[in-house]
């Protein structure tokens, strides 16, 4: 009896001692964290997405799988899940391309058909041609018949393959100066070779196309090894390929010195014709203010180079874990939940401005937007997105992570408002409170944004679950905050930027969204 008092006693004692530190820390906070770190679902899910799916390109019949992917999974969980049509796209699937060089030796090259280009219905043999450097547009129309039949190479070889950290490492300074100013002057002479034809990007190709090019070969580097941008086509009979930097200084080499190679290529794709263009939503209902609304948001689609894994596979992966966690211990929030996976933002926003245009009553009454969309990294900035008040609210929301969450986290308050560079600007152009995540850039714009490298090995799973659990708990705090928050735009600072650096001077204006893709 005396033990047993004994124990009970030291029980006592054991539990008044830890006692305080569990009042400290918020229940749902707490467990928040141990979900996100005892159940994590980021990896299976990011293989499910990215290796299982693949890239989400608009219009693309994996982009209606990846929303199925999504809709289902949100039914697993227990969440309800819908996709929105806002409009149609033109279909097109990306099928294989194989090219080769077959004369003056034989090499498979590392080449990617552009999206949107059309296809070979088998594999096309032809010389290659430089883009010649006219005098003119005159002289270019006469210099166009040439290309008949030919492979056009209209990308500036790059002087080095090594990206400027790596001379930077081994150079001498004086060689490195020299190979900086070399470039910069063939970059603007390829400038002018452009120009001087008459034409610009864009419409080069189509004129090109139409003196009965073979096909348009170019060369997109991102500035790192190993890795080129991929974007669209311009042309609509012939394909446009890009062909990595290597291989590309190879052609444009041998083409150069008088060796004439010829190249196969087989550009396999498919035209859909019309789709319908959407959006990916999941809610959980608000049980007190259900026609209030706090969102995450994170662009669904991507390009379609690699699988979209940091852009924005990581964004997507953030939010629907964040969901998931949010779900499982905080199944009944004040407010109503929704989370936004925005179809097209690569074409300017679309699925975001076409939201805002559709959704009025989720708009004016959103109590906070979070949109993560800059790659894999720890997010570490966070700013006001210029509404005066958001100190008052999101720092109250932000003193409820603890410490360890938000460490190297910066805010910014009242911020400037986003210009554009992704969704949540869509919002805030109509003066709805949405905030940016931003994270720390793990070589980002270099190495995975929009590039042949953004896969699934590139993700950082350490930081996107730190990124899940802190979005969980800014989305708790911002449903059960008592006041909403209010709308007051502070005034823009003179010295304020977006994130390309250009100055902000006043509140974005809306754009409406395209709702009807390029359709010949
Ligand atoms: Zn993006």
């Amino acid at each position: 009896m005396r033990l047993s008092i004994a124990l009970f006693t030291l029980l006592l004692t054991t539990q008044s001692l830890v006692i305080p530190a569990i009042a400290q820390q918020d229940p749902i906070v707490a467990a928040i964290i141990k979900e996100a770190n005892d159940n994590s679902q980021l990896k299976r899910m990011s293989h499910e997405l990215m290796d299982g799916v693949g890239p989400r390109l608009v219009g693309s019949t994996k982009m209606m799988q990846a929303s199925d992917w999504a809709i289902a999974q949100y039914q697993q969980y227990g969440i309800s899940a819908r996709r929105e049509n806002y409009g149609t796209w033109r279909g097109w699937d990306r099928g294989i391309t194989h090219v080769d060089m077959i004369s003056p030796w034989t090499k498979s090259l590392e080449a990617t058909q552009l999206a949107f280009s059309p296809s070979t219905k088998k594999a096309v043999k032809g010389e290659t041609i430089i883009l010649a450097d006219v005098a003119d547009s005159t002289a270019f129309q006469q210099w166009l018949p040439n290309v008949k039949g030919k492979f056009v190479l209209i990308a500036m070889p790059q002087p080095t393959g090594r990206p400027d950290y790596n001379w930077k490492e081994f150079a001498t300074k004086a060689s490195m100066d020299k190979m900086l100013q070399e470039r910069k002057e063939q970059t603007e002479a390829w400038r002018k070779r452009i120009s001087k034809t008459g034409y610009n990007n864009r419409t080069l190709a189509a004129a090109l196309e139409k003196a009965g090019a073979a096909g348009i070969i170019g060369s997109n580097w991102s500035q790192g090894f190993g890795v080129n941008k991929i974007f669209d086509a311009y042309t609509k009979k012939i394909p446009t390929i890009d062909v990595m930097l290597e291989d590309y200084g190879l052609l444009y080499r041998l083409t150069e010195s008088g060796a004439a190679p010829i190249i196969s290529v087989l550009a396999k794709s498919k035209e859909l014709g019309e789709v319908p263009t959407f959006n990916t939503l999941g809610e959980m209902k608000g049980t007190e203010k259900s026609n209030e609304y706090v969102m995450l948001s994170a662009h669904f689609d991507s390009w379609d180079g690699g699988t979209g894994a940091t852009d924005n596979g990581t964004g997507t992966m953030v939010m629907m874990e964040a969901m998931r966690i949010l779900k499982k211990v905080y199944p009944n929030p004040k407010r109503t939940i929704l989370v936004g996976h925005w179809g097209s933002e690569e074409q300017g926003l679309n699925g975001s401005r076409a939201f805002v245009e559709d959704h009025p009553e989720v708009v004016n009454n959103l109590q906070a937007l979070f949109n993560q969309d800059n790659g894999t990294g720890r997010i570490i900035n966070l700013g006001g997105s210029g509404f005066a008040k958001a100190k008052d609210y999101v720092g109250r929301w932000l003193a409820a992570v603890p410490g360890e969450y938000k460490d190297s986290l910066k805010t910014s308050f009242p911020g400037a408002p986003g210009g554009g560079g992704s969704d949540h600007a869509s919002f805030v152009a109509v003066g709805a409170p949405a905030f940016s995540l931003g994270a720390l850039n793990w070589s980002y714009f270099n190495y995975t944004w929009h590039t042949n490298r953004d896969t699934y090995d590139k993700i950082v799973f350490d930081d996107l679950r730190n990124n899940a659990l802190l979005v969980a708990m800014m989305v708790y705090m911002a449903c059960e905050d008592p006041e909403k928050l209010p709308r007051d735009k502070a005034v823009i600072q003179g010295n304020a930027t977006d994130r390309n650096g250009q100055p902000i001077r006043n509140w974005p204006q809306q754009v409406k969204a395209i709702r009807l893709g390029p359709i010949d």
